[in-house]
């Protein structure tokens, strides 16, 4: 490896082409700022996963001007969700429409296909770099800006700006070299990831598969999140506990594909079809949650994953990322109009917004974690009731679809629990 003396310079350098980075440089691209991005990917290659965007994420793709060319891209629109037994039987179909966010639907896309849109808006802003198989390595500080070094082509190479930003994901390196304070630990239990291309004729299809609405089936340590990602592909996650792959696959894939076909009949020839009787071909998804005491520096702000790594229970880990950088452009276009650093103090109206509500969110993922994940007979017992009571209470229904919505944090009081319990075990 060799070095390279060249150093350039940029107003904001960000380490990690996540849809947070993505947002940010379509948020201040329009104002003229030198933004390089770096991404250690060599690009933007198609990743065949499922993510929801939230009425939360819609509304800022709308004011980036970009939600219309965002439904030209395979996707599904869901306007709600069921919540179902291992039985199947049907416990609450939450509707977007019960909350008071901005839009009455969620969105549901391979994140790639998100992700290329928004460099792509980019692409015509000369002064917005994204540089791929470039891996960000260290940076220093001093009064004359940030420099950052990464590594290219097998060079060393250097970058000034006025901040270095981190959205490099729940192991940033930027946060490990600013030392910031906080928890980083990963879930006990984690989740395998399978998609399914559908065949050209639909109408062959078992109806449970051909079906697009999203079914989540709760049983006792078990969860199966089946939902669309285009008419012609599905996406599932089943929980993998204890992130024991060898435990879970113990009777082999055809166990637990047999297991899987009796909540979605005609599951496990499709899954065979597209290669998922070998255990391989399931993605393994850890989940980590990262809580940190403060998320800037004199020179550096985390954002996404890097600084609030959240359980995907609450579905929120892509918009809440977005909604970082909608807060942080405005306080980094100020920032960067004066000082040739930007300093910490600059950055804590960015924290002082977000950091309260990300910890909201972890605390009701905490506890989604504690409930959904469970395998105790009463706290399942409990789970139903609650479903069934939520689902039959406007209000309750209300708090926990504008939540999930993203909007507005509005977790269930302890009174609103027991309520939801005790309509969901004596219904009238
Ligand atoms: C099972 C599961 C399901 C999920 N479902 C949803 C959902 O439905 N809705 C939702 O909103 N969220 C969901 N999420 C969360 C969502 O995927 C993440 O929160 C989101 O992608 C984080 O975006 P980010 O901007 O932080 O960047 P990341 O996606 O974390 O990207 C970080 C980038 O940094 C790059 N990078 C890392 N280190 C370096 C380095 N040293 N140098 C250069 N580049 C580097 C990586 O290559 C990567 O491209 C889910 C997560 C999981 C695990």
């Amino acid at each position: 490896m060799t070095g390279d003396h060249r150093t350039e310079a940029f107003d904001i350098v960000i380490s990690g082409a996540g849809i947070g980075a993505l947002t940010l440089a379509n948020y201040l691209a329009p104002l003229g700022f030198r933004i390089l991005i770096l991404d250690r990917r060599p690009g933007f290659d198609p990743v065949h996963r499922g993510e929801l965007v939230q009425p939360i994420g819609l509304s800022i793709l709308e004011e980036l001007s970009l939600l219309d060319d965002l439904k030209k891209l395979p996707h599904t629109d869901y306007r709600s969700f069921d919540f179902l037994d291992e039985e199947g039987h049907l416990l609450m179909r939450s509707s977007y429409q019960a909350g008071t966010g901005p839009f009455p639907y969620a969105l549901a896309i391979e994140p790639h296909l998100m992700d290329q849109l928004l460099a792509q808006n980019l692409s015509s802003h000369s002064h917005v770099v994204i540089r791929h198989a470039s891996d960000f390595r260290d940076f220093s500080v001093d009064s004359s800006g940030v420099t950052a070094t990464y590594e290219r082509d097998g060079q060393i190479r250097s970058v000034l700006a006025r901040i270095l930003v981190g959205d490099d994901g729940r192991h940033s390196r930027v946060r490990e070299i600013a030392k910031i304070p906080g928890t980083a630990v990963p879930y006990r239990d984690s989740y395998l990831g399978g998609s399914l291309f559908l065949p050209e004729a639909l109408e062959s299809l078992p109806p449970a598969v051909a079906d697009t609405s999203g079914r989540y089936f709760l049983g006792p340590r078990s969860i199966f999140f089946f939902f669309s990602v285009s008419e012609r592909r599905r996406f599932f996650l089943v929980l993998l506990p204890d992130r024991d792959r060898e435990k879970f696959f113990a009777g082999g894939t055809a166990s637990v594909l047999r297991h899987l076909d009796r909540q979605v009949p005609g599951f496990a020839a499709i899954a065979i079809r597209n290669g998922l009787d070998d255990p391989a071909r399931f993605m393994e998804l850890s989940v980590w949650k990262i809580d940190l005491e403060r998320w800037s520096d004199d020179g550096i702000v985390l954002m996404g994953d890097a600084a609030h790594a959240m359980n995907p229970h609450v579905a929120q880990g892509r918009n809440q990322a977005m909604e970082d950088a909608r807060i942080l452009a405005p306080v980094l276009s100020k920032a960067l109009l004066s000082a040739p650093l930007v300093r910490r103090e600059a950055l804590l109206p960015y924290e002082m917004a977000r950091i309260p509500v990300t910890r909201a969110l972890h605390r009701l993922a905490d506890e989604m974690t504690r409930v959904w994940n469970s395998g105790n007979p009463l706290v399942v017992r409990a789970r139903k009731a609650a479903f069934r009571g939520i689902g039959r209470t406007p209000a309750l229904e209300k708090k926990i679809v504008t939540t999930i919505g993203g909007s507005r944090i509005m977790p269930l009081t302890p009174w609103d629990k027991l309520r939801a319990i005790l309509t969901g075990l004596f219904p009238e």
